[in-house]
């Protein structure tokens, strides 16, 4: 639409992630697409890509095949598929949103540097496309409540693309690791801080050598009220802007005094 909102029943939608093509967050996330929108491409990553960031494959060649009708795979990262959509394969006709997702595990407060769900709609936004990047969370050890995005991503979705939308801007969805009747109602939030937990593994190869695994790095604690973090632990689905301008503002004043 001319005043920059998106008329989804006519919307071209790419949808992409970082599990992989052949993960069931992203199916799901294609199924509440096409409720949406008759016009949805698929185009997402061969192998998972979790925690790959904002990577782009330079240094070798990409492949890119045809699994479906407008359903591809990429031996890339999440970026790759984003930048190989939007500047080869829907290049004729762009797509008018970019859905991330639905991610198995959260992206909240220091996730999203290392996320390759938010970083695909990163790349989006970058290329001037309005972006979503939906995370389901769980609980380590139980299934996954899919059934929580199911209910709630629609709605969310719907209510963002009726709003004119804001530049350099990405929305971060994520849904608690609640059951849907469970969900506390849905917080608009800040991105929060959790401390880096060290979960470093030293372990020896068959030849005696050390290897090192890194394991989850999450360490939950106090939550900043207003915060994702804090509407997670309060069951609640958190929409979260996301600029992708990193300047921080405040300090240019200061700084500018210290080299004035
Ligand atoms: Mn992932």
């Amino acid at each position: 639409m001319a005043d920059g909102r998106i008329e989804l029943a006519k919307a071209r939608i790419l949808v992409t992630n970082d599990d992989g093509v052949g993960s069931p967050g992203i199916k799901l996330l294609e199924e509440i697409a096409r409720d949406l929108s008759p016009d949805v491409w698929v185009v997402a990553p061969e192998q998972e890509q979790s925690a790959s960031s904002h990577s782009l494959t330079t240094r070798r060649p990409l492949r890119m095949s045809e699994l479906a009708e407008r359903r591809y795979a990429v031996d890339g990262t999440p970026t790759d598929c984003v930048m190989l959509a939007i500047k080869h394969l829907l290049r004729e006709h762009r797509p008018d949103l970019v859905l991330s997702g639905v991610n198995g595990g959260g992206n909240v407060g220091e996730d999203l540097t290392y996320s390759g769900t938010v970083a695909a709609a990163m790349e989006a936004t970058l290329l001037d496309i309005p972006a979503i990047a939906l995370s389901q969370h769980f609980i380590d050890g139980e299934a996954i409540p899919w059934d929580t995005a199911a209910r709630f991503a629609p709605e969310v979705i719907r209510r963002l693309t009726r709003l004119p939308w804001p530049e350099h801007t990405l929305m971060n969805i994520n849904f608690p690791a609640a059951a849907p009747d469970d969900v506390r109602g849905i917080a608009v939030t800040s991105q929060g801080k959790r401390a880096i937990a060290s979960n470093l593994s030293e372990r020896l190869d068959p030849r005696g050598r050390p290897y090192y695994w890194i394991g989850p790095v999450r360490e939950d604690g106090f939550a900043e009220p207003g915060t994702d973090l804090a509407a997670i632990q309060e069951q609640q689905v958190s929409v979260t802007p996301i600029y992708l301008n990193l300047t921080n503002i405040p300090v240019l004043a200061s700084l500018k005094k210290v080299f004035g």
